[in-house]
Parts: C-alpha cells; sequence; structure tokens
C-alpha cells in the first residue's frame, strides 16, 4: 500500500484541556494512518481520547501539535473559508443522534445542503436519494419524536452523508441502541461503505461493534495507540497489554 492508498494520515498529535484543575493532557503523540475506503475501528476505555481525537479530525477541536492530514489536505493549518469547504467532505454520526427535534427528517437531512446555498430542486433530489440509501423514503415528513432509535440514526447517517463526503466520522453511533438495532445500523454502515467507497473511521468502546464492522483496527490506550492491526489479527493474537484491556472491559 502506497501513500496514495492513505485517506488520513495523522502524526505526532497532542492535545491538552485547559481545566479548573490545571491542564489535562489527552492525545499524547498518536500516529494513525487510515486507507482509503476501508472501514477502521478505534477502541479505547472511556475518556482514552477517542471523541477528542474525533473531534480534531474535523477541527471542532484544535490541537497543540501534529499533523491531520485528510485526501491529503493539511487540516491544521487551513484558513476558515477553507475548513468549511473540507469540512463538508467529512460527515459525522454520533450517539446521541444530535437531531432537530422541531425539523422534520426531510428538513434534518436537507439542513447541510441549505446552509450551503444548493438550488431547492437539487437539494431535494439529494435528500430523496440520501433518504433512499439509508431506508427513510417514506418518514421524510415525520418529525424525530416519533422514530425509533435505529430511525433516529438512519436520519442522523443521512444527514452526515448529504454533502456526499469522502469520510464519515462515526463516534459511538450504535451505543445507544438495542444488539438487533445496532446490528442493522452497523449492515447499513457496510452497505454504505460497499456502495460508495467511503472511508468509515468508526470510534466505540464495542469490541462486537468491530469486530463485525471493520477491515482493521487501532487501541487507544490513555491519548495513544498502543496497537495497529487487522482486526482478525489483532482478536487472534492481541498484545499482552490489548489482551488484558479486552478482558478487564469488554
Ligand atoms: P472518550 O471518547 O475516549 O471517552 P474523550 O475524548 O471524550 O474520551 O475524553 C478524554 C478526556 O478528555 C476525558 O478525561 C474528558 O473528561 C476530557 N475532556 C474531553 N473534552 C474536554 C473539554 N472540552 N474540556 C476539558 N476536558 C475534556
Ligand atoms: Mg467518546
Amino acid at each position: 500500500m502506497g501513500v496514495m492508498d492513505d485517506y488520513i494520515q495523522i502524526s505526532g498529535l497532542h492535545k491538552t484541556f485547559r481545566t479548573r484543575n490545571g491542564p489535562l493532557q489527552v492525545l499524547k503523540g498518536v500516529n494513525l494512518t487510515v486507507r482509503k475506503g476501508e472501514i477502521f475501528g478505534i477502541i479505547g476505555f472511556s475518556g482514552a481520547g477517542k471523541s477528542t481525537l474525533a473531534r480534531c479530525i474535523n477541527r471542532l477541536e484544535t490541537p497543540d501539535s501534529g499533523s491531520i492530514k485528510v485526501g491529503g489536505v493539511e487540516i491544521l493549518s487551513l484558513s476558515k473559508k477553507q475548513l468549511l469547504q473540507e469540512r463538508k467532505k467529512i460527515g459525522m454520526i454520533f450517539q446521541t443522534f444530535n437531531l432537530f427535534e422541531a425539523k422534520t427528517v426531510y428538513h434534518n437531512i436537507s439542513y447541510p445542503l441549505e446552509i450551503s446555498k444548493i438550488p431547492k430542486a437539487e437539494i431535494r433530489r439529494r435528500v430523496f436519494e440520501t433518504a433512499e440509501l439509508v431506508g427513510l423514503s417514506d418518514k421524510l415528513n415525520a418529525y424525530p419524536g416519533g422514530l425509533s432509535g435505529g430511525q433516529k440514526q438512519r436520519v442522523g447517517i443521512a444527514r452526515a452523508l448529504v454533502n456526499r463526503p469522502n469520510l464519515l466520522l462515526s463516534d459511538e453511533a450504535t451505543s445507544a441502541l438495542d444488539p438487533q438495532t445496532t446490528l442493522q445500523i452497523l449492515d447499513l454502515l457496510k452497505e454504505i461503505n460497499r456502495a460508495t467507497g467511503i472511508t468509515i473511521l468508526m470510534i466505540t468502546h464495542e469490541l462486537d461493534a468491530i469486530r463485525y464492522t471493520c477491515d482493521r483496527m487501532a487501541v487507544l490506550e490513555d491519548g495513544k495507540i498502543i496497537e495497529v492491526g487487522s482486526v482478525r489479527e489483532i482478536f487472534n493474537n492481541p498484545l499482552s497489554r490489548t489482551g488484558a484491556l479486552f478482558t478487564k472491559v469488554f
């Protein structure tokens, strides 16, 4: 695999939060490469820094130092205007769905396009197309309050995909769902990856979700990547530290 096949390249990433109790170093030199078109899993304890890492990738957080290249573009040296452009190429989904409760499914999905000043007919076309992809065509006039958890996450996924991004960041997207609904959402993510070639970074504390879905994975512990490899390799033969992590928590 050459550099051309890499979609995310992170090196030497550090992030410290200022807290009332003083500085809290959360990312301590993260190095990570995610290949174009793969589903890559990151697993770790609660508090390991997974969400902070995801938020640094679309620069919802500004790291102290390091480099984050997404599609060859250095995310940390962009102007505000360039950043808005690059963010359109990155979709994100969350454990809590983060939907607009007062908007219909249609308008939840169309929101990222409406703030981009795209013509109404084009918006309509893309919302319909994306709703079809996630299986929500018959729910466009519903409100989030009337949907199941799985349907809400489908809205979240559609909203994340409506700009046709190259990368989907999934931060604990199935952690609020029951096991059967989790499987349906993981199947949907696999299907979207297969159909569109989108690169997916799946962050979770759920080992089974990674085993079911991902090609390769990394283990994040206390702000550092302690292991990277194919899912099969790591499950068959984890480093002793990772093995301990698996039995302790998951
Ligand atoms: P994870 O997603 O792996 O559970 P997080 O990235 O959410 O971990 O958090 C890592 C650590 O950083 C935690 O100790 C958390 O309390 C702290 N943290 C996260 N965001 C902030 C913030 N905005 N300000 C201060 N501390 C934060
Ligand atoms: Mg988190």
